[in-house]
């Protein structure tokens, strides 16, 4: 591993600085650490956000030049991110369509595909939900039930998705559907991509246990979609969902460690005002080992992602870093908002709007929030069962 930065990687790293001090918006400053993404309101300002970042060239800066990126290396990427965190700005909201759909088009989309998605998925003009797991399909994705029978040029999409993320306020899903009943269930699959406003598609919101409502269930009722499309071939969608899933458990994972680093800076900030007997909670030796052992993890986390991105820029294929990361991560996610609970008290428990909230009751929302990171891109039990039985070569039983 090569932990220094080329004086082109600092040069690049001082013009963000500069950037970010100048651009980024009051309203959405310190936010993003426990951010909501489920208020239409909120999620405009979020596209606007993006669309400048865009603008000054921020956006799928890794992408490569005529897919509208910048074709710099993954490295920039990853100091934009750090910066984005020091700056305490809010990361783009196309997620799904930055990191997850963007790679796979590039990988198996149509020329049209790549022209009429890409540069809409930089700027934020559209924004992407991912339509993979339904009520029986999570875990064992390839379980999926939803059907799309072919009818003339067009597809028609009988089913039920869950746990849609941004379903509701996304303008595309890329969906998994069942094209081959018969065949082998990882055989009949197919990849497709889904203008949400089709007639045929309900949105339900899920409340979730934060109070807010950021997934959904979709219904999926003869809904008719162009079979071109289909993203790869028909029935071999599954390999196409493995680039997609690919992405989002390793270089996703790579930069988890920056989010962690902000709620843990936000911690320590806490722990120091936070008086309890005379004494700030920072003070307490507990609280302070707790703190420490964090601190730790987080830096463990920094460098098994240098060890991915070390692979990825020597062209080798990921390593098994990409699962340890998302479960090890999940686990000190929750960590740190269970210290975070133990260092504000009873107060915790206060969301906002109240005044007695701490954090304007973004520590409330955070913990809460942490619950699922041991379930979605990948529940905790799935990473241990890939970790023991082809990592580790521990026997299935
Ligand atoms: C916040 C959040 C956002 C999400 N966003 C999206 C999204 O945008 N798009 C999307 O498609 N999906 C999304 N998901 C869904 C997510 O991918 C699934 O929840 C996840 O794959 C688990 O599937 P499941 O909920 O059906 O649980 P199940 O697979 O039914 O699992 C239930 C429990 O059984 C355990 N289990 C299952 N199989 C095994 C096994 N073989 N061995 C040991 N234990 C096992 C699991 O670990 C879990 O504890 C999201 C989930 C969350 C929490």
């Amino acid at each position: 591993m090569d932990f220094d930065f080329t004086p082109e990687q600092q040069s690049f790293r001082s013009e963000v600085r500069a950037w970010l001090a100048a651009h980024v918006p009051a309203e959405l400053k310190g936010r993003g650490f426990a951010a909501s993404r489920a208020e239409r309101a909120q999620v405009d300002k979020l596209r606007r956000w993006q669309h400048a970042l865009q603008q000054a060239g921020y956006v799928g800066i890794d992408w490569p030049r005529e897919h509208g990126g910048r074709g710099a290396s993954i490295m920039e990427q990853i100091i934009l991110y750090e910066e984005m965190s020091r700056a305490e700005a809010p990361q783009p909201v196309n997620r799904g369509g930055l990191s997850m759909l963007g790679p796979t088009l590039m990988k198996h989309g149509t020329p049209a595909q790549r022209a009429r998605h890409l540069p809409r998925i930089l700027s934020a003009e559209e924004l992407w939900c991912q339509g993979f797991s339904e009520p029986n399909a999570g875990s064992d994705l390839a379980n999926l039930q939803t059907r799309a029978v072919l009818d003339g040029d067009h597809y028609v999409i009988d089913g039920q998705k869950v746990w849609t993320s941004m379903a509701h306020v996304a303008d595309w899903g890329f969906f998994l559907v069942r094209t081959d009943p018969a065949a082998p269930k990882h055989k009949g699959i197919t990849f497709i991509l889904l203008d949400m406003k089709t007639p045929g598609i309900t949105i339900r919101p899920l409340v979730q246990i934060t109070g807010e409502a950021e997934f959904n269930e979709v219904f999926l009722d003869r809904v008719r979609v162009p079979a071109a499309n289909v993203v790869g071939k028909v029935n071999e969608g599954w390999g196409v969902a493995l680039t997609t899933l690919a992405y989002e458990r390793d270089v996703l994972t790579m930069i988890r460690h920056i989010s962690l680093r902000t709620a843990l800076e936000r911690l320590v900030a806490l722990a120091r005002r936070t008086k309890k007997n005379g004494h700030t909670a920072a003070d307490d030796l507990v609280i302070r080992q707790k703190i420490g052992s964090l601190v730790i993890a987080e830096r463990c986390l920094q460098l098994n992602g240098y060890r991915s991105l070390t692979r990825i820029l020597r062209g080798q294929p990921p390593g098994p870093e990409g699962s340890t990361a998302k479960l090890f991560w999940s686990q000190v996610d929750q960590d740190l908002a269970e210290v975070a609970t133990e260092v504000i008290g009873p107060y915790s428990q206060i969301a906002a709007p109240s005044e007695w909230a701490p954090d304007e009751g973004q520590w409330e929302f955070y913990c809460l929030l942490a619950r699922g990171s041991g379930i979605r891109a990948g529940t905790t039990e799935i990473l241990r069962n890939i970790l023991g039985e082809r990592v580790l070569g521990l026997p299935k039983d």
